[in-house]
């Protein structure tokens, strides 16, 4: 029978590169993380990153955003995928929260929140220095996770949990952001740089690759 590999001792060299490194969304504060964090699902980091200081000059903080309506967002956010519900959320999440201070850094808090789910509550975890309760899924890692092997299917649900099944809860902050670190830098989705890729010998799919190659020669 196959023993099963160790995932703590196979990914450490990830870990080992993107431990600590700091989220693409350039955020200055935990409001503003929590606010690009809600814009950017289905929307890219870039695109928040290049409306973000128009919208934060407008709505610096939680305060501003409780006595604002859903309208007085929406020319700040045109560009961002589906910005009429999530400008109705930011606004429910002010008038909920009222105060920066007041920003629940848990995941019963976070997620209770409206437009926030369990990957965005893991990344405002991560960035804030919280204490873990899951990791990160985002869709790079959705892509690389099946390729590594550590988890398979399409669910990030069922990702995150083959994920924390197998990796030691003291990384599970860092161990989400490390692969999807790897997927934006590295294990694109067509032309992926295997020989760029510091978890090369412990992957599947180049495991894979690598066996067809020699059969072919
Ligand atoms: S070896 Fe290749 S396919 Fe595997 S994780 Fe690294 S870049 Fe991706």
């Amino acid at each position: 029978m196959a023993t099963e590999k160790n995932w703590n001792e196979a990914l450490a060299p990830l870990l080992k590169k993107y431990k600590g490194k700091k989220h693409p969304l350039d955020y200055h504060s935990t409001y503003q993380l929590l606010t690009m964090v809600l814009l950017s699902a289905q929307s890219s980091d870039k695109l928040i990153n290049d409306i973000a200081p128009e919208f934060f000059k407008a709505f610096p903080s939680m305060e501003a955003l409780e006595k604002a309506k859903p309208e007085d967002l929406q020319p700040y956010i045109r560009k961002v995928s589906g910005f009429w519900k999530k400008s109705e959320w930011l606004v429910k999440i002010g008038q909920e929260i009222k105060t920066d201070k007041k920003i629940p850094l848990d995941m019963k808090g976070l997620t209770a929140l409206p437009g926030l789910g369990r990957k965005s509550a893991n990344v405002i975890l991560r960035e804030t220095g919280k204490k873990a309760e899951g990791v990160i899924v985002d869709l790079h890692v959705v892509r690389v996770a099946p390729r590594l092997g550590i988890a398979e299917g399409e669910d990030p649900k069922k990702i995150e949990k083959e994920i924390m099944g197998k990796i030691e809860p003291a990384s599970w902050g860092e161990i989400g952001m490390a692969i999807s670190f790897l997927g934006r830098e590295i294990c694109r989705p067509t032309d992926p740089k295997h020989d760029l890729c510091p978890v090369k010998g412990v992957c599947s799919y180049y495991a894979q690759i690598s066996k067809g190659k020699k059969a072919s020669v």
